[in-house]
């Protein structure tokens, strides 16, 4: 008989309200101490475990909590800390941040997305670091558990393989000695929680979903078995999820107590029918979506836990979501604005929890236990499938749009109307949000200024903003998004088929968290969303101003999409929605239009045989949406850490006049893929990195733009930040930008006297 047990892989550390930020926010600031900050957040861990302990969750994460990052956090704990911050006393919280934030006279680690969610984490940096353990946070935070709450935990900690995968600051073929480097802190962090009588441990290799080479997965059994020699006295639950892991059969044969696989997100259960599960390990059934915020049709699950139990036949079932709860909001109670029947369909944290727990008692005690709460969930299904937001299904053209003439005579026309001079200066759209911005949104919101007030504060934001930019000198101005609260949350509000909460915040990159919009049925557009904000902006200069769009890639990808919504045909609505955007801009004199798409990189699947099909429906998505303006209208997109070697071909098939993309933080690797590839549109790599609040120097500027025009032609390039930078105070701003403009009049000044000579 096989024991049926509930898991959890992690809990969301925000916070309802996002206590957690609020929290780390002051502690930057200076606003509360040291103290102050650990009590506050270590009080907010503990309700975390509470509340999974109360809800019964069998197996219980310890140890996902952080003060900025998990991987961070692993980096720090093995003493990887970059050269440029190892003056410091590495287990300083000061240290941390500084790492994660930059300083003075250091710039922060890069940062990139969590294999393919909207999740950021430090890269960390082998290089120049002697890895030793000098804090066992498992360990730490097991004890604490088990001391203040009496629940034995279990620890989760970012697998070896997957930490140096991730990590950078070494060549290919170093993969296994720093594999063997670190093995020994790893397993002493694991010897140590089996004294302190830890019965399991997570372990999460999500690598294990991507294409590794052969050499790579026999690495990934040295590991397994190293451990299994030097480890005893405490069970490993070996974590993938978000795709199928390759190589299945050898994996389930690793030397690991138990298996955690991805049933929502991976073809699992057919490869358990295909070749079995071993009859002597544990099998983790990530069952409920932890990317999604729907409910779960618990028949359905229910019934597909039954097939996996019957195929798999192991010791012991754990039923559990498909991934860490990090990645969706915390509780969906809170949410008092929200249609019921989109209300009744969702599942955040704390219900999934619910779900796991009721899916784990019929496996246990008999579906009938649970009849109830089985049916309701039928209920609330049926309900937004009959409602107003599935009605009409709009019918998405087949056809595919495409720019009339080549961008080589697109540019002429193009600079013809525009007249910008060498090396344009523009930044990404948003401008800095006050303190009073946000205010006045509040209050606007909960109704305590009328909307004519509050879109007079808007226009003056944005007056004020025109006049510095063109203080400034930039050249291709931005209207400064300050009537946005999200780059997609805000046309998620516009756009009919979508629904928006009031709390239900995910973590994107240390402290900052995102709404993503919830996706409950068609999309389509019923009025202009943008162009009174932009057409205001530009009727106030002579300089183009930038209409300021998010794409369809994005939208998409950043929003909580109903799973029985077909993805590329919402794809393609959200596409079509933009269009009339796009048009309704140009219409009213917009001569530049950006249209965003960060999230294009990230929404890859793991495994690249799925990538063709990924990129084609992307591209014919952005074209869609852009492709039938008028020669003249210039066309800019701006995108996020996308490491354009591997994505190269479709942004090229985008057909883009202009491509922002940020890259301070990996300035080097980005203009080495020019160098393998002869991109022929403009581009402006970032020159500077927004996410620290740190004003980079003159000279650091020149050599990033400088390194870039070894390789990309001057003619081509465009200078402006990495982001946009709504999250930055206004002072480092324009402090930065006025920096930035230096540089590039003192380049340009250069070429030209080259060029008259
Ligand atoms: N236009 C957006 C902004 O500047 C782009 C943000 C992003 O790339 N994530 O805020
Ligand atoms: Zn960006």
């Amino acid at each position: 008989m096989t024991t049926i047990l509930s898991a959890n892989l992690g809990y969301p550390r925000i916070g309802e309200k996002r206590e957690w930020k609020k929290a780390i926010e002051a502690f930057w600031q200076g606003d509360i101490s040291e103290q102050s900050l650990k009590a506050q957040t270590k009080n907010l861990r503990l309700n975390n475990l509470k509340k999974q302990k109360e809800q019964g969750i069998d197996l219980i994460p310890t140890g996902d909590f952080s003060f900025y990052d998990h991987v961070l956090d692993t980096a720090v704990a093995f003493n990887i800390i970059p050269e440029r911050f190892q003056h410091h006393d590495p287990t300083d919280l000061a240290s941390y941040f500084a790492i994660a934030r930059g300083e003075t006279n250091a710039v922060a680690a890069e940062m990139t997305k969590w294999f393919n969610t909207n999740y950021h984490y430090i890269v960390p940096e082998l290089s120049g670091t002697s890895p030793k353990l000098i804090e066992n946070r498992a360990l730490y935070y097991y004890q604490e558990a088990k001391e203040e709450l009496d629940i034995d935990g279990k620890p989760v900690i970012v697998g070896p393989v997957t930490f140096v995968k991730l990590a950078k600051g070494y060549q290919e073929d170093e993969l296994e000695s720093w594999l063997n480097r670190l093995l020994p802190l790893y397993e002493q962090v694991l010897n140590e929680l089996a004294a302190a009588g830890a019965s399991w441990v997570q372990i999460d290799e999500p690598i294990l979903g991507t294409n590794l080479s052969e050499k790579e997965i026999q690495l990934v059994e040295q590991v397994y078995q190293s451990i299994d020699n030097n480890v005893s006295g405490i069970q490993i639950i070996l974590q993938t999820y978000f795709e199928t892991v390759q190589h299945y059969q050898r994996i389930t044969a690793l030397p690991v107590k138990g298996i955690g696989l991805d049933f929502v997100h991976g073809d699992h259960l057919e490869l358990i029918q295909k070749f079995g599960f071993p009859s002597d390990k544990v099998l983790g059934a990530g069952i409920i979506n932890g990317r999604n915020v729907w409910r779960a049709n618990l028949e359905e699950k229910y019934q597909f836990l039954q097939n996996i139990q019957q195929a798999a036949n192991p010791e012991t079932l754990i039923v559990q979501p498909s991934c860490s709860l990090l990645h969706v909001p915390v509780t969906k109670h809170l949410e008092e604005k929200l249609d019921t029947v989109v209300k009744d369909g969702l599942s955040f944290a704390n219900e999934k929890l619910e779900e796991l727990q009721i899916l784990t008692t019929a496996l246990q005690a008999g579906k009938q236990s649970v009849a109830d709460a089985f049916k309701a969930s039928q209920q609330a299904i049926a309900k937004l499938d009959q409602s107003e937001y599935r009605s009409q299904t709009p019918t998405i053209a087949k056809h595919k749009a495409k720019r009339e003439i080549s961008f080589a005579e697109r540019k002429k026309l193009q600079q013809a109307s525009l007249n910008l001079p060498l090396l344009p200066t523009t930044t990404i759209g948003s401008l800095p949000q006050t303190p009073q911005v946000k205010r006045t949104r509040t209050k606007w919101r909960k109704g305590e200024i009328s909307d004519q007030a509050y879109e007079e504060f808007i226009g003056s934001e944005t007056r004020r903003w025109i006049q510095i930019q063109e203080d400034l000198d930039l050249d291709v101005l931005v209207h400064g998004e300050f009537e946005r609260n999200d780059m997609v949350e805000y046309f998620g509000e516009k756009l009919k088929g979508f629904a928006v909460t009031e709390f239900g915040w995910v973590q994107s990159y240390g402290s900052r968290c995102v709404k993503p919009p919830l996706l409950a049925g068609n999309v389509e557009w019923e009025k202009a969303i943008t162009v009174k904000e932009i057409a205001y902006a530009q009727s106030l200069t002579d300089r183009p101003v930038k209409g300021m769009l998010t794409g369809p890639v994005t939208i998409l990808n950043w929003s909580f999409v109903h799973e029985e919504l077909p993805r590329f045909t919402v794809q393609d609505q959200i596409a079509l929605a933009l269009e009339k955007e796009v048009l309704a801009l140009e219409e009213a004199g917009i001569n530049i239009i950006q249209v965003d798409e960060p999230a294009l990189r990230e929404g890859l699947p793991l495994d690249r045989l799925k990538w063709p099909a990924y990129f084609d429906a992307a591209v014919n998505a952005f074209q869609l949406a852009t492709a039938t303006v008028k020669s003249e209208t210039q066309i800019h997109t701006h995108m996020c850490y996308s490491e354009f070697g591997e994505i190269y071909e479709a942004i090229d098939g985008l057909d883009v006049d202009v491509i922002s993309i940020e890259t301070s933080r990996s300035h080097g690797e980005m203009v080495e893929t020019f160098e393998k590839n002869d991109y022929k549109k403009d581009i402006g790599l970032g020159v500077y990195d927004i996410h620290s609040p740190r004003v980079p120097t003159l000279q650091e500027l020149e050599v990033n733009i400088k390194r870039a025009l070894e390789t990309i032609d001057v003619e081509q390039f465009w200078i402006n930040p990495d982001c946009g930078l709504k999250t930055r105070r206004e002072t480092e701003t324009i402090a930065a930008l006025e920096k930035m403009v230096e540089a590039a009049k003192k380049i340009r000044e250069q070429y030209t006297t080259i060029k008259q000579q």
